[in-house]
């Protein structure tokens, strides 16, 4: 519209001349004169801008006369203005917009897609150092746990190897007879304890030792007798069946027979007995508790 107007301007001569007082001679009067274009600038001016408007669309043949140009400039100008130049200028820039946009969103979508893969990276890093960790740590322990277990066998090997730890010799019972209990079952009185028990009940040796004897003892029954590191001989009576032979070592809990009713006897039971350095036997409640600690 600017332009438009400007032009117009332009090629309206002498309004200045129409003014009231535009006779006098002022210096600004002076200025609007010499700016005035003479009319045969206004022709050439006025044919430059109809050639332009010919290459947007009005065909030079058709302006009859400078004043049909100078409309057809004036349209031409206004057609350029409001129509196809403010059209391809307003294109070009959303073209230009919608690449600087698209640009931008393209490289919004790098960044965030390399943050993402950043984020992803460190994400598996700190994963994989947790797995290395927790591994080196199951490591560590499996390794330490191995060590106290080699440490515990070794220990119960030496505690199983000692020469005076002291196992119970039958589970599951109940004392029916005392050491020096007077009856009729017995020639002199009872030389021994007697721990009742269902038959097959497991009898086991007391301490670590050697089994000196394994046979029919008459009375007995089937008997082992065991030698103790301090010369002390137990005996297992009545059983059922024999877990030992003679000469061979047994520790602290190894079995060495079954609970039985061989011999002399009126129900299954273990008929134990103890004789220091292989003489009289003693009361072996005492001998247990004193040897042993055990509290039968
Ligand atoms: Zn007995």
């Amino acid at each position: 519209m600017s332009q438009h107007r400007a032009a117009g301007n332009r090629v309206t001569p002498g309004n200045a001349a129409r003014k009231p007082g535009a006779g006098r001679s002022s210096a600004k009067h002076r200025v609007a004169r010499r700016n005035t274009p003479s009319s045969t600038q206004i022709v050439g001016l006025t044919a430059a801008l109809a050639a332009a408007a010919g290459a947007v669309g009005f065909s030079h043949s058709t302006l009859a006369s400078p004043t049909q140009a100078n409309s057809a400039v004036n349209l031409a100008a206004l057609s350029l203005d409001n129509g196809q130049l403010s059209g391809i200028t307003t294109a070009r820039i959303q073209a230009r917009q919608l690449a600087t946009r698209d640009s931008s969103r393209v490289q919004l979508a790098a960044n965030d897609t390399n943050k993402k893969q950043a984020a992803a990276a460190a994400l598996a890093k700190a994963r994989a150092a947790k797995l290395n960790a927790t591994q080196a740590l199951t490591a560590k322990r499996a390794s330490a746990l191995a060590l106290a277990k080699a440490k515990a066998d070794a220990a119960e090997k030496k505690l199983r190897e000692s020469a005076t730890r002291c196992e119970m010799m039958i589970s599951g019972y109940h004392i029916t007879a005392t050491f020096g209990q007077g009856g009729n079952r017995w020639a002199r009185n009872h030389t021994g304890t007697d721990f009742a028990a269902p038959i097959g009940t497991p009898i086991r040796s007391v301490m670590k030792g050697v089994v000196i004897f394994a046979d029919w003892a008459g009375p007995y029954g089937r008997q082992v007798q065991v030698r103790h590191a301090d010369g002390t001989v137990t005996w297992y009576n009545h059983m059922s069946k024999f877990s030992v032979s003679v000469g061979e070592t047994v520790y602290a809990g190894d079995q060495v027979g079954a609970v039985g009713v061989t011999g002399n006897t009126t129900g299954p039971h273990l008929h134990f007995e103890v004789h220091p350095d292989g003489g009289e036997a003693i009361d072996p409640m005492p001998w247990l508790r004193n040897h042993c600690g055990l509290n039968p």
